[in-house]
């Protein structure tokens, strides 16, 4: 087999706010794996949160074309082989991305059809950065207004607004509401807003503490609003200590590795009696596409990186009816978007 690659800077399609920091373009990582004439694709999102950028993505990738073999159906093979390069979840998600894509176009199949899942999920979350609550609550209702029908509030803005936030969009909307923390609270200011946030409905609350915050289970046993843990939880290795502290995990193929790790991590956390979500970063429909593969096995989604970013290079995911629709063509169903390849 044969893999090139390259790194993308993509522009977003509004300033992007977290309790972390505010971003106006993402960089990710294409790779594409040639066998018998035909080519498989995929995408991986370096987050500096995990200490991944794209060159630090191109020091795993230049070796792993070498390690591949000649057969793409190996994958735990070639699984193994690639665990001798430096961990990196973003490259390894674009090569196991790229791996199922060509698997699906060879066998003729869809890949959530070849991993003998149903084709879709439940709606899509749609997420709404960092800003003053009268531009949350217009942010809000101008997703709506795309067609999403749940909504992932980011909080943590530190300024004491976070409840006034959700006020503000419940306001103008009945529907689903979640919101993130990205793990700026301290256990007893979520203690403190949790209840606030449960009165105003919120579905439930990611990542309120610092990944590893001694505070988890005490927050855990009290809190009045289930929580899903995203910064806690990369791969199989850290859902068991999920289970001390949340509700759920939200796995992300960015982060778990890819399609393979993320399956794993399902039947682990339904195992240990976990929710599930399946998550992304901000990707093209690249990225978003190997996600819905495996969204018919989450309770939640929140796949909606590509809605996030301006000019989004690839085609092959359709949002219907809230929901993010995988195309009913072999492999991850994507091709490049005509006015990048003319
Ligand atoms: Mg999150």
């Amino acid at each position: 087999m044969e893999l090139v690659y390259r790194t993308v800077t993509l522009p977003l399609a509004v300033p992007w706010r977290i309790a972390r920091g505010a971003k106006e373009e993402v960089e990710l990582v294409h790779v594409s794996i040639s066998h018998d004439g035909l080519t498989g694709h995929g995408e991986g999102a370096p987050n500096a949160r995990y200490g991944e950028s794209g060159v630090s993505a191109e020091v795993v990738l230049d070796h792993a074309g070498d390690l591949l073999g000649d057969d793409p159906f190996a994958l735990e093979a070639i699984e193994r082989r690639l665990a001798d390069l430096p961990p990196h979840g973003a490259a390894r998600a674009a090569v196991d991305a790229a791996l199922h894509d060509l698997c699906g176009r060879l066998a003729g199949l869809p890949v959530w059809r070849l991993l003998g899942l149903d084709r879709t999920g439940p709606p899509t979350s749609y997420s709404v950065g960092i800003a003053d609550p009268d531009e949350t609550a217009r942010l809000a209702q101008a997703a709506i207004g795309r067609g999403l029908c749940v909504l992932k509030l980011k909080l943590g803005a530190g300024d004491g607004l976070d409840v006034e936030r959700v006020r503000a969009v419940r306001a103008v909307t009945n529907v689903p509401v979640t919101v993130d923390a990205n793990e700026a609270w301290t256990a007893d200011e979520a203690l403190e807003l949790l209840p606030a946030l449960a009165a105003l409905g919120v579905e439930c609350v990611e990542q309120p503490l610092p990944a590893g915050d001694p505070g988890g289970a005490r927050l855990k046993a009290r809190s009045p609003v289930p929580i899903y843990l995203d910064e806690d939880c990369r791969t199989l290795a850290d859902v068991a200590a999920c289970a001390e502290r949340g509700h759920g995990i939200n796995i992300k193929l960015a982060k778990s590795g890819g399609i393979r790790e993320a399956l794993r991590m399902v039947h682990a956390a339904r195992a240990l009696g976990l929710g599930v979500m399946i998550g992304c970063m901000v990707e093209s429909s690249l990225g978003i596409a190997a996600a819905c593969s495996v969204a018919g096995l989450a309770d939640r989604v929140d796949l909606d990186g590509n809605l996030l970013i301006a000019g989004d290079p690839w085609r092959g995911v359709e949002l219907i009816d809230g929901v993010q629709v995988p195309a009913n063509t072999p492999g991850l169903g994507v091709h490049e978007a005509l006015s990048r390849t003319r």
